[in-house]
């Protein structure tokens, strides 16, 4: 077995059924022996009850449970009162992001930008949290530049984060080139990749307009040519995430942290087949 660190991201589910369905993928997942099991916060806290009982789910289950919070709409007591729920919960673990005010929200909120947000938490909690921030390899979608992007990033390290998590990308360069420019400004957190594998390749085109994320023109052109022939895109689409996960695990990655989309098939297969499986030779 290749010793590496997995994670999963789920969302919170909107019904009762899906909490149920979300049950299920997650103990499945639950193989994999997760780091932690990461739920994200629709920003300006429309999911803020959801993403808490998600979470204590998955602590009550004895995993490690990282709620994502975003501060953009919110104010310094709403995130003081969440981060206290948290840990009245026994919550250790905290992903800190800015997020993106929905449409028609006007209010930005107290604290501008996610190096803030992680000061913040730093005084309010101390070290009760392990802190992990969002990190952008093709950089972030309103960056002035890639310069002003990586300073961005190196400031909310240096406010308190030990760890930071990409967005997902499928160009393994774009990760090394941003892992080597980071350290090269100081920043010593492991940096994680942040993996998507790939359900539907429509929606993950349309999703990666707004993301920032380049498809590359090789893999754009061979999932066009499938239209909508569901499993030669399966196939596809696992056979270059899990040549993707190789690369990034062998240029020195320290693991791999899994958008899920709440399914866990294509998670598993892709652990699978790189032997990342507990008890896989
Ligand atoms: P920041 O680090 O604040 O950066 C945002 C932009 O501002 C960047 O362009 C940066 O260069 C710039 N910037 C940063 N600091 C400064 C500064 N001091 N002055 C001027 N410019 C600055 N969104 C959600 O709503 N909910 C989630 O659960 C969620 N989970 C995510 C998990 C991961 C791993 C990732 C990668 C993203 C996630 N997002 C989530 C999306 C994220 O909220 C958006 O990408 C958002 O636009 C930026 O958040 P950030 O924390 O990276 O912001």
């Amino acid at each position: 077995m290749i010793p590496t660190e997995i994670s999963v991201e789920f969302f919170p589910p909107q019904s009762p059924a899906g909490f149920e369905k979300l049950r299920a993928e997650r103990a499945k997942l639950a193989v994999l022996k997760p780091a932690f099991f990461s739920v994200t916060y629709g920003a300006g806290g429309s999911t803020r009850e959801r993403t808490f009982d998600v979470i204590q789910e998955i602590a009550a289950e004895g995993h490690n449970a990282a709620p994502h919070l975003s501060c953009v709409g919110s104010s310094r007591a709403d995130i003081r009162d969440i981060l206290q729920r948290y840990q009245d919960k026994g919550i250790k673990r905290i992903v800190a992001l800015r997020g993106d005010l929905p449409s028609g929200m006007a209010e930005a909120g107290e604290l501008r930008h996610a190096n803030e947000l992680v000061e913040f938490i730093r005084h309010e909690t101390g070290d009760w949290f392990r802190i992990e921030v969002a990190a952008y390899p093709e950089w972030h979608p309103q960056a002035k530049s890639p310069k002003d992007d990586l300073e961005a990033f190196a400031r909310k390290v240096r406010a308190g984060a030990d760890s930071a998590i990409t967005q997902y990308f499928y160009n393994p360069d774009a990760y090394f080139h941003f892992v080597d420019h980071a350290r090269a400004l100081g920043v010593d957190v492991p940096i994680f990749p942040g993996i998507m594998p790939i359900i539907s390749f429509a929606k993950l085109a349309r999703f990666s307009e707004v993301s920032g994320t380049e498809i590359p023109r090789w893999m754009r052109r061979k999932f066009e040519s499938f239209y909508d022939d569901t499993d030669s895109i399966r196939a596809f689409g696992l056979e270059v995430v899990t040549e993707l996960c190789e690369r990034l695990l062998g240029g020195g990655a320290p693991g791999l942290h899994f958008y899920s989309m709440n399914q866990s098939a294509l998670t598993l297969e892709i652990c699978r087949r790189l032997g990342v499986l507990p008890g896989q030779a």
